[in-house]
């Protein structure tokens, strides 16, 4: 398993060309971090010219649909984005389920089609807070991994899973750095039930109003192997603040 924090930027519905001297910023700081393992997702109209800007880290797609082509108008497909650049994709995120009505059966199809196109995926998981005050947090994370992982010949090693509780996107609020472990173990434990013993060198990443301030102490947390960033990926300085607080917890771990 790769030791390095692998640490990734959604700018989500952020961005415009003007943006592109943050992730040329971030490229070059890279190459002075290389024990963290560094990527960016921006808009599909940012990909290819970040690619451009961008020599070191890895530059992804926020989703892809599941068809190769075809009569859908406003979608993108896993070969266009990878076309222009994009070496992975995010799939599942919650703010997709929530507005696009996207099912595990959907993220899965996603996630297949990102990995028949040659890419790597970050399958998104996690629960609401109605979920959680209700204690079914790891029964609704096991489900949403069952069924949209992606499954078949050699695709354990393009797979990420990030946990990234809803009530913890962009507000600001965090799990414990104990139940944060809890739900890594449950997802690890999941991983290796899905795929066998490759499970086990699966990365999963926290995700969550992760900022440079609380960064160090959440990726100390067991099993987590990184951070999916969204607010905070948005401007070089709080994203390298960030990826310089995975770098010092990964050598508290080791
Ligand atoms: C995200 O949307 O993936 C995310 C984690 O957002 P934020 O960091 O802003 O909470």
């Amino acid at each position: 398993m790769s030791i390095r924090p692998y640490i990734v930027g959604n700018w989500k519905m952020h961005g415009t060309r003007a943006m592109l001297a943050e992730a040329r910023a971030i490229d070059r700081a890279a190459e002075r971090l290389l024990k963290v393992e560094v990527a960016l997702a921006p808009p599909f109209t940012l990909i290819h010219a970040t690619r451009k800007e961008a020599n070191l880290i890895a530059i992804g797609a926020q989703d892809v649909h599941p068809a190769d082509g075809g009569a859908h108008t406003g979608d993108v497909s896993a070969a266009m984005v990878k076309d222009a650049g994009a070496g992975f994709t995010i799939v599942g995120h919650s703010e997709r389920r929530a507005d696009h009505q996207e099912t595990d059966a959907i993220v899965k199809e996603k996630a297949d089609a990102a990995i028949d196109a040659g890419m790597n995926v970050i399958v998104c998981v996690g629960e609401t807070e109605a979920e959680r005050d209700s204690g079914k947090a790891e029964d609704v994370v096991t489900g949403q991994l069952a069924g949209s992982l992606p499954t078949g010949e050699a695709v354990v090693e393009k797979v990420t899973v990030a946990y990234e509780p809803v009530w913890a996107i962009g507000t600001g609020r965090t799990p414990t750095v104990e139940d944060i472990g809890a739900m890594h173990r449950k997802i690890r434990e999941k991983l290796v039930s899905i795929y066998g013993e490759e499970g086990a060198s699966v990365r999963i990443l926290y995700g969550g109003s992760v900022k440079p301030e609380n960064a160090a102490e959440l990726l100390a947390a067991d099993e987590v192997g990184g951070a999916l960033v969204g607010g905070a990926s948005l401007t070089a300085e709080s994203f390298l603040g960030i990826i310089m607080a995975s770098a010092e917890a990964q050598e508290e771990k080791s």
